[in-house]
């Protein structure tokens, strides 16, 4: 038999003094948020924010009056100690980036492992993020993938990177900034020539599009119409068939 659901009148139970909540937000569809992250950011005594001006809009999108500290890249380490603080003094402590996950390709992972060295409790307010986002619309296997979150600026670095993905099972999953995404394809041309490539921007905005192909063909579009926006890249793994080129499918 079914357990009963919970009568929606039911008590929530409050949040646990002296513990960091991983709080995910939208990826650009302000409702893109779960009933648990709004009440954890309602309830917590303080939000650690990659960019407090960008949280404080989210907040006060949805009503909510918070105490902020700031929490980025350059910071994360020094700021670990003083979060560790509020959690010795029993504080509910919300770590929200500004959109996605925290800890993906942003702030969060130094936060996290001061935090449980220390003995504190973690906990995980899932939500949106973009590689999950993308890999499920992308319509190439997700089964097995691997996500490699930005490749490095540097010319000999990244084509070394990319290199030495191409023999790593399963899809692959890249971030990429919009002022790089043209040269990303221009390198997976010469990487990866037959490879299928996706292209995952703007997700959950109103300008969402996914495009495919092979990278050469993905280039010639950009060409033709710059590419804007936020992007996840897909690429085929290398037990995939190879992207069919348009001249196959001429009769
Ligand atoms: N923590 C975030 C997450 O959970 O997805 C990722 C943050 S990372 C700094 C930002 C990158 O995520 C962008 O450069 C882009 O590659 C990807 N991204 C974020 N939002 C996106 C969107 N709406 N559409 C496509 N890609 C997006």
């Amino acid at each position: 038999m079914s357990e009963a659901a919970p009568a929606p009148t039911a008590e929530l139970p409050p949040l646990t003094p002296g513990t960091l909540y991983l709080v995910a937000t939208p990826i650009g569809n302000l409702e893109d948020i779960t009933l648990r992250a709004l009440r954890v950011l309602r309830e917590c005594d303080v939000v650690a924010a990659e960019d407090t001006r960008h949280s404080a809009r989210l907040l006060q999108h949805y009503g909510i009056r918070k105490p902020l500290i700031s929490c980025f890249k350059f910071n994360e380490a020094r700021r670990s100690e003083a979060i560790l603080e509020r959690l010795a003094r029993g504080e509910k402590v919300a770590l929200v980036t500004d959109a996605g996950s925290p800890g993906i390709s942003d702030p969060g992972e130094r936060v996290v492992r001061a935090a449980r060295a220390a003995g504190y409790r973690v906990e995980a307010v899932p939500g949106p993020c973009a590689l999950v986002a993308a890999l499920t619309v992308s319509g190439l296997p997700t089964d097995e993938f691997h996500f490699v979150g930005f490749l490095p600026h540097k010319s000999g670095a990244r084509r070394k990177r990319l290199e030495a993905l191409g023999g790593v099972p399963g899809t692959l999953v890249l971030y990429e900034s919009p002022f790089r995404i043209q040269r990303l394809l221009e390198e997976l041309a010469e990487v990866c020539p037959e490879r299928e490539v996706v292209l995952a921007r703007e997700l959950t905005k109103k300008f969402e599009e996914v495009l495919r192909g092979r990278p050469a063909e993905l280039l010639e579009r950009a060409r033709q119409r710059p590419l804007k926006g936020e992007f996840v890249v897909l690429v085929s793994g290398p037990a995939h068939p190879a992207c069919p080129s348009p001249e196959d499918s001429v009769a």
